[in-house]
């Protein structure tokens, strides 16, 4: 009798697996996804410890090595099928001690916030002091004599355009003032450049970001600088044009050290060779937690996993998380990750990227041939319950971008950008601004494409 009782039990948790990874129709199962999402916590949670133990890990600072080893032991405490680093080269800059900076009036000093660029150079010991010319963008430098910049610091206060419905627009719009400004400054005979912080709102925090890396004789040092006081100075200019600004920085541009991509992957049960890929960058400014960006991102990418093993869902092809390396500064870690696929010939028939911050999910934009975009726009239908409506043209991601290569199909997760220029590249940029249900959601929206890219392939 207790065999049969056993046996029976048997049937029926077989039947009742059977139910949960294999019965279920597409709906069903992504219902079963986004449910699991807004109950859970882990994710959540994990993105909180990296961002109070890891904060301002510039891949090329000792903690971002830390973090893509942790994240790694993370991923296998979760029994993945491959757990693993990958080396990454990268550029190694380091701000020293913090920045100063001071607007000099009528015997008046005041202290504003400003950050160095990354790849910037040093001011001598003693900073620098000078007249400023304020320019609205580079276009505005372009509209001056050397004359009139010779021997000033050049003040690029071009404002973001808050008008614009797509803050991304805005920010590619103001963007090139940070990339080559301080070159552009240099080229003019300036002593250094002063960069409004790329942001619309106006805070206190200095938003830092690349600039154009050259030799010390071609780029002058250069900041950027909080808006609030990119304001104040412009004021200020208005009323005592020979008012000076007076900046100290003391980075370094040293040879470059090694890093880690951190991967998981679920093997696939049929195609094991044909790899679906998520991920975010795990490195971040070195002035930053880097919550949004991207440690939200990178937690994403592993919620996906966990999500398909809550399930109980058997994908047929490999499913990897890919944390990358070193997207801040050199891009690093997305070229090295598509190097080695090609290498291995692993079939990469799509690729994911979170990198707009863990807000509400909007959708995908795509950037791939027209019969992907049109393929996978045909799963519109299923998302609508979850108010996921984007499926269009468009950018996939900086780490996945070298995948292109290989013919791969790239999606960029699009997510709510309302506030993303509020945290980008900042002290701002905290756990507290992260809203765990938005970032569930995210992940479960990339979970549910997955899942049906992997089913029926592309
Ligand atoms: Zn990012």
């Amino acid at each position: 009798m207790k065999k049969i009782l056993i046996l029976f039990l048997g049937f029926l948790f077989l039947l009742s697996c059977n139910r949960s990874s294999l019965q279920l129709s597409d709906e069903e199962t992504i219902k079963l996804v986004f449910e699991e999402a807004e109950f859970s916590n882990e994710s959540y949670e994990i993105l909180r410890y990296l961002t109070e133990h890891f904060p301002k890990r510039l891949a090329c600072y000792p903690q971002g090595g830390e973090a893509a080893k942790w994240t790694k032991s993370i991923m296998e405490q979760m029994f993945l099928d491959n757990v693993f680093l990958q080396e990454v080269d990268v550029m190694n800059w380091k701000r020293g001690e913090q920045e100063i900076g001071a607007i000099k009036s009528n015997g008046n000093a005041i202290n504003v916030n400003v950050c160095a660029l990354g790849r910037g150079i040093a001011t001598e010991k003693a900073g620098i002091e000078a007249k400023v010319i304020e320019v609205n963008g580079t276009e505005g430098l372009w509209q001056l004599t050397r004359d009139q910049v010779q021997g000033k610091i050049v003040f690029f206060n071009k404002a973001m355009n808050p008008a614009l419905e797509n803050p991304f627009q805005a920010y590619s719009e103001v963007a090139g003032q940070r990339f080559i400004g301080p070159v552009l400054a240099a080229e003019y005979g300036a002593v250094g450049a002063v960069i409004r912080s790329l942001t619309t709102s106006i805070d206190e925090f200095p938003h830092t970001g690349t600039t154009q890396k050259v030799e010390n004789d071609f780029t002058v040092p250069s900041v950027c600088i909080a808006t609030k006081h990119a304001n104040l100075l412009s004021n200020m200019l208005e009323t005592n044009p020979d008012l000076t600004f007076y900046f100290k920085t003391n980075c370094k541009n040293l040879p470059d050290t090694v890093s880690y991509n951190a991967i998981g992957e679920i093997t696939g049960s049929e195609y094991p060779n044909e790899y679906i890929i998520v991920g975010g960058h795990l490195d971040s400014w070195d002035n930053s937690p880097g919550a949004h960006d991207d440690g939200g991102g990178c937690m994403q990418a592993i919620e996906v996993l966990r999500l398909f093993k809550k399930i109980g869902y058997k994908p047929k092809r490999s499913i990897r998380a890919v944390m990358y390396m070193d997207e801040e500064i050199s891009q690093g870690g997305g070229k090295v990750y598509a190097e080695q696929a090609k290498r291995n010939g692993e079939k990469h028939i799509l690729a994911i990227e979170s990198d707009r911050g863990v807000t509400i999910p909007l959708g995908f934009t795509i950037d791939a041939s027209p019969e992907i975009i049109n393929k996978i726009a045909l799963y519109k239908k299923l998302f609508e319950p979850y108010s996921v409506n984007m499926f269009e043209k468009g950018y996939g991601g900086v780490d996945i971008e070298p995948l292109k290569e290989i013919g791969t199909p790239l999606l960029g997760l699009a997510t709510d950008p309302t506030h993303y220029f509020d945290w980008h590249h900042c002290g701002n940029d905290t756990f507290d601004q992260i809203n765990r249900e938005e970032m569930q959601k995210g992940a479960a929206t990339m979970a549910a494409l997955i899942y049906l890219v992997d089913k029926y392939g592309l």
